[in-house]
């Protein structure tokens, strides 16, 4: 099918108004936000039922088109990079929370619905969704359950998976399933719910989502511990929790982070100190005020130079803001920002740490850290230049070798970002070859003629790590 062909058939889905083929908007399309991938769709089409989705699909098949879903395409993993062309399938016109339902604790939405819009309705009617990605305010829903997404509250919450029950989706075939519901409990055959979640864009097009809600926590407090040693900070994480406090967060910054965010932010972080762990309890006020006074105390016995508690919950929430910055203002300071998120055991982060910072020395890298330390998910980031390829070079070795640490210390090379593009070729390591043959295995399952995010999450022979591939 030639693509002014391609470009009718998908007008009559999903009306002129709603697909893109000009040269400047394709290129709009041509990247996400992980650094050194670039590659133009043939087309970028915007569905706003799950009849269109149908018909995209069906049409693709057919003809033999790549389809890569995308949401607001905030992914660091090469997730929408579509490289082989094919048509861009934007999930954002389907934003509507259909659904908050109090008498089970669901919401049912559409999978272009932001994680913080979730978030906002669901408090608004005193409920929680606790997911919380760093990139909350812009991320969709589709695409939370497609990575799986973490976030700042996984260690005492747990990531997306942990709160979809049920999903509605779209197979390469046109055929609709209904995975899962608002059961509490459901074992009726394979868990396709599960699949699904993290399966980044591989398997099917997800078009409605019901999530867990619980109720929501009395209130919170939070403190900034001030290390003038990263070892000390480290080990502190695992000490925490090993005396039975689980934070809601438990984030981790070293120093190089610290000063990009206080740069950026002015939030008055100390830019002297080595390391800085944030930590936030939430629940009812005599628990809170118990963890948050242990943790201190653990923290002061580890070698805290300071301890710093926010007077108010609001006071917080700008400590935990000035976190979320982290990957925003360490992107200023260098052309190219290569955000990794190797994770281990956290009995393990000290060891990780420290081996991350020699691996930066070995090969002449800045390497900046900060991450969900009460989960053992670092996010060593590498400040470089995408033109300079000796130094990508460099970048590409180093975290080989980080992500082999990982794996030797029981961890795992990705825990929230995904494989995507940029780690097809390590995913072996974590799973091994009889893994990588079963998902070759489900993947045909569902989707026979490989239409859907083709190139993504299974290993190619040939492909490094880090590509780039100017479109
Ligand atoms: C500043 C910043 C902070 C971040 N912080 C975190 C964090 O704390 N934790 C974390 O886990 N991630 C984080 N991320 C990564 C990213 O935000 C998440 O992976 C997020 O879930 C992606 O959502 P999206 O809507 O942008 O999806 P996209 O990037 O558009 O897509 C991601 C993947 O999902 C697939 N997809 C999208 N929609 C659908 C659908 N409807 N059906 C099937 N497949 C679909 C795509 O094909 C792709 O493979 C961060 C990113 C940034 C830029």
């Amino acid at each position: 099918m030639n693509e002014s062909a391609l470009n009718s058939a998908l007008q009559a889905i999903v009306g002129e108004e709603h697909v893109l083929y000009s040269a400047a908007d394709l290129a709009a399309y041509a990247y996400d936000a992980t650094p050194l991938y670039r590659s133009v769709p043939t087309v970028v089409v915007f569905p706003g039922c799950t009849a269109e989705v149908r018909a995209v699909l069906e049409l693709a098949t057919a003809r033999q088109v790549p389809v890569i879903p995308r949401g607001h395409a905030t992914n660091l993993s090469g997730g929408t990079i579509a490289i082989n062309g094919g048509i861009m399938l934007v999930m954002t016109r389907l934003n509507r929370i259909m659904e908050i339902d109090a008498a089970n604790l669901t919401a049912t939405l559409q999978p272009g619905v932001t994680t913080a819009a979730l978030a906002k309705e669901a408090d608004a009617r005193g409920l929680f969704y606790p997911p919380d990605p760093g990139s909350q305010v812009v991320s969709t829903l589709g695409g939370n359950v497609a990575e799986n997404a973490g976030g700042l509250r996984g260690l005492k919450y747990g990531v997306t998976r942990d709160y979809v029950m049920g999903l509605e989706a779209v197979l390469p075939s046109g055929e609709i399933i209904r995975t899962g519901g608002k059961n509490a409990k459901d074992v009726a055959g394979y868990d396709l719910t599960r699949l699904l979640v993290g399966s980044e864009g591989t398997l099917a097009v997800i078009t409605e989502i019901t999530v867990k809600l619980i109720p929501k926590p009395e209130t919170k407090r939070a403190c900034l511990a001030i290390f003038d040693d990263l070892q000390q900070a480290a080990r502190t994480v695992a000490r925490i929790i090993e005396n039975r406090i689980i934070p809601c967060t438990l984030e981790y910054m070293d120093q190089g982070t610290i000063q990009a965010v206080e740069e950026f932010a002015h939030v008055g972080l100390p830019t002297d100190c080595e390391a800085l762990l944030f930590i936030e309890q939430d629940g009812p006020a005599a628990v809170v005020d118990a963890d948050i006074e242990l943790a201190g105390e653990i923290c002061r016995e580890e070698g805290a130079r300071e301890l710093k508690v926010a007077a108010t919950p609001e006071e917080g929430t700008k400590l935990a803001e000035a976190r979320r910055f982290a990957l925003s203002a360490l992107a200023r300071l260098r052309p190219t920002t290569v955000l990794e998120d190797a994770t281990v055991p956290r009995s393990h982060l000290a060891e990780m740490v420290r081996f991350i910072n020699e691996v930066a020395v070995k090969y002449n890298l800045r390497i900046c850290t900060f991450g969900h330390a009460g989960d053992g998910n670092l996010h060593p980031t590498c400040l470089t230049d995408e033109r300079d390829h000796e130094e990508i070079e460099r970048v590409e070795q180093a975290f080989a070798e980080i992500f082999d640490k990982a794996i030797a210390l029981g961890g795992t090379i990705t825990g929230e970002h995904g494989v995507g593009l940029g780690k097809q070729n390590y995913l072996e390591w974590k799973v091994g070859h009889a893994g990588i043959e079963v998902m070759r295995r489900l993947k045909a399952a569902f989707d026979p003629a490989n239409i859907l995010n083709p190139g993504k999450v299974l290993p190619t022979a040939t492909r490094k790590r880090l590509v780039v591939k100017q479109g």
